[in-house]
Parts: C-alpha cells; structure tokens; sequence
C-alpha cells in the first residue's frame, strides 16, 4: 500500500482573541483538505499590525481554549517564543526541515491575501507551502473581494466556507464599550474564551 504524504497545514493570527470565524476556518480546512494535522501558529511580534498586542500568554491561553474541541488542530507558540520580527517564511521553512516529508498548506484569509504581497519572501512562500484563502467580507469594499486568487498567484486555492462577518477588532471594541454581555459576543466568542477575557479584565 502507498502511504501518501502527510498534509500539514498551518494557520497564523494574532488570535487577539481567538473568534468562531478562526474556528469555522481551521474545521474547514481540516474537512476540505484531509489535513492530518492544522498547526494554529499566534503571531509573536507581528510586524504588519500596528497596534500594540496583548500580551503573548493571554493569546496563547486564549487560542488553546477556543481551539481544543478541535482533536487535529495542535497549537504551536514558536512565533511566540522567537526574538524579534516573526516571519511566516521563517515558519513554514523551519516546518519543512523539521518534517520534509509533509505537503505544506498555508490558510489565510482574503483581507491577508490582499496584504500577501507585502509578506517577507512572498514568492518563496509560495514555493514552501500551497496557499488557500477563505473568504471575508471586507470593510469599505462592499462586499467580498473576488480577485484575490489570481492577484496572488494562480497557484492559490479557495477554501468553501460560509462568509462570516466577525472580526476580533470589533470584539475588543465591543468589550471596551461594556456591551461584553451582547448576545451577539455568545455567537462571535468560544464560551471558553469569553469566561476568560471577563476572568482576566482584557480589552476594558
Ligand atoms: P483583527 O480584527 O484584530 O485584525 P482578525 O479578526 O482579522 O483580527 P486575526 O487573528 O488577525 O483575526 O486573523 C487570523 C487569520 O484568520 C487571518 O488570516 C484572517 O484573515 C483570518 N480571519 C479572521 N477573521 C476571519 C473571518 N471572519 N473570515 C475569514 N477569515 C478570517
């Protein structure tokens, strides 16, 4: 019998906090691309995001609660752990040496497909990892980009998944406002997640 390859993906965020959409996206391409195994990577310093983050062990406590009802998706803090900018390139290049055996899937989504060619080593991504992009409704571009495949390369995928509009940015600003207890963060938010974020006083 032939053993095919392990499919290994690989999914980054600020995860600040980890929301449904993250999930919906991580079951996704677990169903959709038989992944043996979704590494859930949170950014350490990241460099394209210009706000302050919170702290590192908050989100990667956050980011193991929301993500554990998932048995394939493992939780990887090496951009966390590492000194200095934190690149994806340095990430999926350290994956492949560590298991060159694996076909490499890297999931974004359309806002970060948009931003692709600002990435660090962009093009050499593309020769690490196989590229799939699930959509998002876009803010200010009225409604879903649809051009975001060919603009990054032919070679990229899409990954169906039904378009969610919930963005941690409108989270935090939710919680800052006091509407923490809006039904809509129950359907937005891990319960998990939230218990934490009020047990930890974040994003007041
Ligand atoms: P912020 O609002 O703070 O920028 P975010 O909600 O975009 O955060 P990130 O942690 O930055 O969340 O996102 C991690 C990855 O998940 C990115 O590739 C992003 O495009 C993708 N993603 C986030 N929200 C959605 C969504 N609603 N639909 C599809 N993909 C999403």
């Amino acid at each position: 019998m032939t053993q095919h390859p392990k499919r290994l993906g690989i999914f980054g965020g600020s995860f600040d906090p980890p929301h449904i959409a993250h999930l919906a996206l991580a079951k996704h391409a677990i169903a959709q691309f038989h992944l043996n195994e979704l590494r859930i990577i949170p950014t350490g310093d990241a460099w394209h995001k210009t706000r302050t983050l919170t702290a590192s062990p908050h989100r990667l406590a956050m980011t193991r609660l929301a993500f554990a009802e998932v048995p394939q998706a493992v939780v990887d803090p090496r951009e966390i752990d590492r000194q200095g900018a934190s690149y994806t390139f340095d990430t999926l290049q350290e994956l492949k040496v560590e298991q060159p055996e694996a076909d490499l899937y890297l999931f974004i989504g359309a806002d970060q497909a948009n931003a692709f060619k600002t990435w660090h080593r962009w093009q050499e991504i593309l020769g690490l990892a196989t590229v799939v992009v699930a959509q998002r409704p876009l803010d200010g571009q009225g409604g879903m980009a649809s051009q975001w495949h060919n603009a990054v390369s032919p070679d990229v995928l899409r990954l169906d998944m039904p378009s969610l509009n919930v963005s941690a940015t409108e989270i935090r600003a939710h919680v800052a406002q006091g509407t923490h207890a809006d039904p809509k963060m129950h359907a937005w938010l891990p319960a998990a997640v939230q218990h934490y974020i009020e047990k930890h006083s974040l994003y007041r």
